[in-house]
């Protein structure tokens, strides 16, 4: 179902006003995390009127340790609706567990996968029965065909709405967080009909380094950006050192624009 040789053009994936996998790109932006209620709010205006498509936001955290902020969990999607209600924009958030599956959809628009379930089997399948595109992340230390075929997974339980998103790969380099692969970009797009967007935010892990490879990754074919934005970055709860602030985003939105034109 994923492959190409199967379905030569593109799939576009509609999400609210706007499309993933079309000619135009696609931007989701926001807070690592849903802090509460004002915060996500003001953040929600911050990247409308910046020009994003869709909010993002944790509302459950795959945090590393037990004891940081594990997110506002129902609460968060809440406000996450009411962003929705009051910019117009559709949310982007994280499902970790089958369990919240349901819940998770009654309030997002796009279901997002992290890449530490990346190959949760049962939570791709349970995705896979709802209604909602899923934008899958690539697992850390996953293949491009582990990648594609838990893409696959999703797909086969008939939910073929998949949106791929690379966020960086574990490597021996420690100087940036992750090493973003954007070679993956080209090689899934190769392979796959499913829109592939780059996260470099995740993936490089440093707020200084996010625009250069949101540039990048438009200039190898990217379909779309997912970035994370706080309307103060160092006081976000969760990866502020990878947050732009307000002027850094609009630069960054400008620059793309101008990027996706040439292409
Ligand atoms: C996130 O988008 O905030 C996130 C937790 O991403 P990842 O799964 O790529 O680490
Ligand atoms: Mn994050």
């Amino acid at each position: 179902l994923v492959s190409r040789d199967f379905h030569p053009e593109d799939t576009v994936i509609r999400v609210g006003g706007a499309t993933v996998g079309g000619s135009d790109l696609w931007v989701v932006a926001g807070p690592c995390s849903v802090e509460g209620r004002e915060l996500l709010l003001e953040s929600a205006r911050l990247v409308r009127d910046g020009g994003a498509h869709a909010l993002r936001a944790g509302a459950f955290k795959p945090r590393s340790s037990p004891y940081s902020f594990q997110g506002l969990g129902e609460e968060g999607l809440k406000y996450l609706a009411e962003a929705r209600a009051l910019t117009g924009l559709p949310v982007v958030t994280e499902v970790m567990d089958t369990r919240d599956v349901e819940l998770v959809a009654e309030y997002a628009d796009v279901l997002q996968i992290g890449t530490r379930n990346m190959q949760n089997f049962s939570l791709l399948k349970e995705v896979g029965r709802t209604n909602k595109p899923v934008l899958l992340k690539r697992g850390m230390s996953a293949t491009i065909e582990e990648w594609l075929m838990a893409a696959e997974y999703v797909m086969s339980e008939g939910n073929h709405q998949v949106i791929l998103c690379e966020r960086g790969v574990r490597t021996f380099e420690t100087a940036t967080r992750n090493t973003l692969d954007l070679s993956a970009v080209v090689v899934a797009k190769s392979l796959t009909h499913l829109p592939v967007v780059v996260d470099p935010s995740h993936g490089v892990g440093k707020r200084a380094f996010v625009g250069a490879l949101a540039r990048a990754a438009v200039a190898a074919g990217a379909d779309g950006i997912l970035v994370e934005v706080h309307q103060r970055p160092d006081e976000a709860k969760s990866d502020a050192a990878q947050t732009i602030g307000p002027t850094a985003f609009h630069q960054m939105m400008h620059e793309i624009a101008a990027i996706a034109q040439v292409l």
